[in-house]
């Protein structure tokens, strides 16, 4: 039996679980006992639960586990920035042209289309809004990045709108940026009441396993998955855990995860709105450079910001890297919003990024009925949205253009062990943070 060493926490006080409307609606039980199914899933985040729903169309005979182990909406899918983005920016899309950008903005647009219809069907009630996404730089020397970056979205002939100067400032409610990218088709949402009504609303042939944490497994014939109190034997297995691929002994050397933090205030008063964000609209933005701060403003008026990496191959972060964290949170917040000095941050999280070399996920069968999908580069909401649901076509055998292409796709280049992985992530991000300057 291979142990898993490296578990899930919940590092930090997660706000959008915290504040997602279904947090005290049980999902999900916890395994105990020996239990038997023909698929088992390990990990309900976006990519597992549309796994778990595609796998259920398409063969309503079978019995299918979802195992999970945190609560939904817990791990990382529910820590994120809650942009479901359609256009391919530099972090998805590198440099391998309009072609290949117009095929990952479809595969991105039916995800979004996809989580809208189950939205719509199942009444999520998860602050969905079609905002867009703006691409913000402060400093002169960053507003190149937007202007390449524009390029290549008309190249590619996606709509997009440059703006500039008290034309952003009164949309966005701060003269902090000087210039931004806007596009229109991104959606903002709370991502744990996302990801928790899409579990919530699978078919009766899902059974979901809740703060289970798979703690042994062992591949054969049959898989078995240990755990605190029980067992579970799939003739399946597919592992959808995303930075954990590595404690499972799968998907080596490929995948490297970074934590990143995040902050989100106590709601503006109806007082405050009105006198800073007049007429401002909830809003979200990216930065024009990779190491960057990105800020929302909610519907229901908190703030949001996100910056800060660690390289922490304990997977778990450290009081004193949250603490660090939120200081630069209050540092990036003051200097966007200095009238609002005082508002405080209701909560700070960690969560980890699984950054693949060449931008390529892990999508492959490992042998003997062992999937995995992992490295959804920092755009796993409708990244993970689509890898899981083709998994299962391509677990079932089917095969269409869109599958190719994914396959195509999945070849992440080799990323050394530790330590040498350590020193270069470590002097990567030294080199990243020194470039970034005023855009954190
Ligand atoms: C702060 C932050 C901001 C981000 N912003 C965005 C954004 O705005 N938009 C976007 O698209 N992406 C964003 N991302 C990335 C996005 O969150 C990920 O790409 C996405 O969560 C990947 O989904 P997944 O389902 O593949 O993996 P995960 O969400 O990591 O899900 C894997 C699950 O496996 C579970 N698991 C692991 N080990 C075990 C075990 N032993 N037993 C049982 N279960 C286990 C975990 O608890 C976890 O819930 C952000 C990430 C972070 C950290």
């Amino acid at each position: 039996m291979h142990p898993i060493r490296r578990l899930p926490a919940i590092d930090g006080n997660p706000g959008w679980f915290e504040t997602s409307p279904s947090r005290h609606t049980p999902l999900g039980k916890r395994l105990t006992g020996d239990t038997h199914f023909d698929f088992a899933i390990v990990g309900a985040g976006f990519t597992g639960v549309a796994l778990a729903r595609r796998l259920a169309e398409l063969h309503p005979q079978a019995s299918i586990a979802l195992v999970e182990a945190l609560e939904v909406g817990q791990g990382t899918s529910g820590r994120n920035a809650g942009f479901i983005i359609d256009v391919p920016h530099n972090v998805d899309g590198g440099d391998a042209g309009a072609e290949h950008d117009r095929q990952l903005y479809a595969l991105n647009t039916t995800a979004i289309e996809r989580l809208r219809r189950l939205r719509d069907q199942y009444g999520i009630d998860c602050a969905w809004h079609d905002a867009g996404k703006y691409m913000s730089a402060h400093e002169a020397r960053h507003v190149g990045a937007l202007e390449r970056f524009a390029a290549a979205l008309n190249a590619a002939g996606f709509p997009s709108e440059f703006i500039e100067g008290q034309g952003l400032a009164r949309r966005l409610g701060t003269g902090y940026y000087r210039a931004a990218v806007y596009t229109p088709g991104n959606v903002l949402v709370n991502p744990a009441a996302l990801v928790r009504g899409l579990a919530a609303s699978l078919p009766e042939s899902v059974t979901l396993f809740s703060s289970s944490p798979v703690l042994g497994c062992e591949h054969g014939a049959h898989h078995t998955l240990r755990f605190a109190h029980g067992s579970l034997r799939a003739e399946r297995l597919t592992l959808t855990v995303g930075s954990f691929s590595e404690a499972f002994g799968q998907a080596r050397n490929r995948v490297a995860t970074l934590f990143t933090y995040a902050s989100l205030t106590e709601p503006l008063t109806q007082a405050e709105a009105a006198e800073h964000f007049p007429e401002v609209r909830p809003w979200g933005t990216t930065s024009a450079h990779p190491a960057g701060t990105t800020v929302r403003f909610t519907p229901d008026r908190r703030l949001f910001v996100r910056n800060t990496f660690h390289y922490q191959p304990a997977l778990r972060t450290r009081e004193a890297h949250l603490h660090e964290a939120r200081d630069q949170h209050r540092r990036s917040f003051e200097a966007r919003f200095p009238a609002l000095a005082g508002k405080a941050f209701a909560y700070t999280w960690g969560g980890l990024i699984g950054m693949t070399l060449n931008h390529h996920s892990v999508f492959r069968h490992e042998g003997d009925n062992l999937y995995a999908v992992a490295g959804c580069n920092g755009v796993g909401v409708a990244k993970g949205t689509y890898l899981g649901h083709y998994m299962a076509e391509y677990m079932s055998g089917l095969h269409s253009a869109e599958l190719g292409f994914i396959l195509a796709n999945s070849q992440p280049t080799w990323i050394p062990p530790d330590p040498l992985r350590k020193v270069g992530a470590t002097l990567r991000l030294r080199r990243e943070l020194a470039g970034a300057g005023g855009e954190i």
